[in-house]
């Protein structure tokens, strides 16, 4: 008799539900012939936003030489492509050594996190977050310790709560700038606030910026590693988001600041680098040619483009539904809406998307899925065209409607 093999301990508590169970629901329906319109993740090809032409053809023109493994950390060109963008960036002292190339910003993370934590050390998470994070911290071992980002404050991270939560534990703060799920985009006062706690506690800061460039309303972005160069920072990026290049699987990861103090830290990066041998060749390339030049991104964010008309659309329809309210995103793909508690009294989210799912084939991600504190938000993209998502938004309405009812 063979006994059950289980998964191992480390992944008892990590948790990644934007591809939950609930995906597999949708799945099997989408077998069955039902057609789903998916609200649930940041896919922008799949909606028609194509990469830029210049990237698809350097990949290809690229193909045959890009066979071989390349240096651990990336080859040289796309690396001084990043490091030219850090100087656009006005992040300072940034080397080619501190550049390293990844299978996406995903996987840098977790390379992050696995290089810093032992069992017990606290890392600093926003709620709600990108639950990559939450997972990375939890499967390195390490424990997320959740900090608030205030609704009423348009979603700003609550810098109080993140100083209360600092123990002697606390290794990092973790901060998605623009955020997702939120839509944030933080002024340059809060970001020295993060600085200072990160200073006085000799905190590491993470920076997720992967939608730097997907700005509306002509907003600008401040990359926090920017702003002092005597705390730690490590600075995420990648062509997914901005350059609707999330299949080639490219992104980059900056050390920048207080790097003296770092070298062990910087030494176990460079070993979990060595280990995956390198991140994908083609995707690489991508990154060279992505770089420099005109930014395609502007067409679809700026006056008359699709994204922002998109925003526009989704947030009127949502904010004229009852009981139902949400801060206008000032930057990236999605909407975290809430539902007034007294109007849905939902107890437990997931349900509540199964059955939205059920009735109506439109799929949404709980909030909790995002390591939000209760049952009363979902996050939504607005990436399907106009007639889809007012479509989209109309299922939504009625089945809220359906639940007002009940
Ligand atoms: N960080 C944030 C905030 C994201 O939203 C995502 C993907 O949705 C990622 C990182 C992962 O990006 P990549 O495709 O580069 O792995």
């Amino acid at each position: 008799m063979y006994r059950p093999i289980q998964k191992s301990n480390k992944l008892a508590d990590v948790c990644y539900d934007i591809r939950g169970p609930v995906l597999e629901k949708a799945r099997q329906m989408e077998d069955e012939g039902h057609r789903i319109i998916k609200l649930n993740i940041g896919n922008l090809a799949v909606f028609g936003f194509d990469p830029p032409d210049e990237i698809v053809h350097d990949m290809i023109r690229n193909l045959h030489g890009a066979a071989g493994y390349t240096d651990s950390k990336g080859m040289f060109a796309p690396r001084k492509a990043v490091m030219h963008y850090t100087q656009e960036k006005k992040i300072e002292g940034v080397t080619i050594e501190d550049i390293y190339l990844g299978n996406g910003a995903s996987e840098l993370i977790v390379m992050g996190m696995n290089a810093l934590l032992n069992s017990g050390d606290e890392v600093l998470v926003p709620a709600p977050d990108y639950p990559l994070w939450t997972a990375a911290v939890t499967l390195s071992g390490g424990n997320p310790v959740h900090y608030v980002c205030d609704e009423q404050a348009g979603w700003l991270p609550d810098i109080e709560d993140m100083r209360r939560k600092i123990t002697p534990h606390t290794r990092a703060i973790v901060v998605i700038n623009p955020n997702n799920p939120t839509g944030a985009l933080y002024p340059k006062e809060v970001l020295l606030d993060i600085i200072e706690l990160a200073r006085q506690h000799q905190l590491i800061v993470f920076a997720d910026e992967i939608y730097d460039k997907t700005l509306y309303d002509g907003e600008t972005h401040t990359s926090i590693a920017s702003l002092a160069d005597d705390v730690l920072f490590i600075t995420l990026n990648g062509l997914s988001k901005n350059y609707r290049s999330c299949g080639y699987r490219a992104g980059w990861m900056v050390v920048s600041g207080e790097k003296r103090h770092a070298k062990d830290y910087i030494e176990g990066l460079t070993m979990l680098a060595s280990m995956r041998l390198c991140a994908n060749a083609p995707g690489q390339y991508a990154i060279q040619t992505a770089l420099g030049g005109y930014q395609s991104i502007q067409d679809l964010v700026g006056p008359g483009g699709r994204l922002l008309k998109q925003r526009d659309l989704a947030h009127q329809l949502l904010s004229e539904i009852p009981g139902v309210t949400c801060v206008k995103p000032k930057a990236a793909l999605y909407m975290f809406p809430r539902l007034d508690p007294k109007v849905y009294p939902i107890a437990d989210d997931q349900q509540f998307v199964y059955e939205l799912l059920a009735e109506e084939k439109v799929l949404i991600v709980q909030g909790t899925g995002f390591n939000w504190i209760a049952p009363d938000h979902f996050r939504v993209v607005f990436l399907p065209n106009q007639d889809d998502l007012t479509d989209s938004m109309r299922r939504i309405a009625r089945f809220l409607e359906g639940y007002r009812r009940r």
